[in-house]
């Protein structure tokens, strides 16, 4: 029986379990817990490159140099990158997830 108030070293830890392979953040879509949703204004952005610089998911998509918009298979909707966006900008809106689906789903 382990004794669970002595300490290990690692060499006497037992044996732990990987499921399956070892994942990554690439593929596991965090976008599904988000409550709200960032909708990205083209034509507002200053490309400053906040939101970019302080997203904490790397969810602002960049191409050719600029910001082309959000993934949101990954992004989890805290708003920093809305928080972030400079007040003469303002490209940048939070929206309930539920309301965006909702407009997505009339718009099909
Ligand atoms: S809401 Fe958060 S996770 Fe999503 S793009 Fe903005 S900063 Fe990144
Ligand atoms: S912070 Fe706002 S203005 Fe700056 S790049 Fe991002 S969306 Fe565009």
């Amino acid at each position: 029986m382990r004794d669970y108030g002595k300490l290990l070293t690692w060499r006497e830890e037992p044996m732990s379990g990987i499921i399956e392979e070892p994942g990554s953040s690439v593929h596991y879509h965090t976008g599904s817990w988000r409550t709200y949703r960032p909708i990205w204004d083209s034509e507002k952005c200053i490309q400053c490159f906040r939101c970019w610089a302080y997203c904490p998911d790397a969810s602002i998509l960049v191409e050719d140099g600029k910001v082309v918009g959000i993934d949101y298979l990954h992004c989890k909707g805290c708003g920093i990158c809305a928080k972030e966006c400079p007040p003469k900008a303002e490209a940048i809106e939070m929206v309930l997830e539920s309301e965006a689906r909702e407009k997505e789903s009339q718009a099909v």
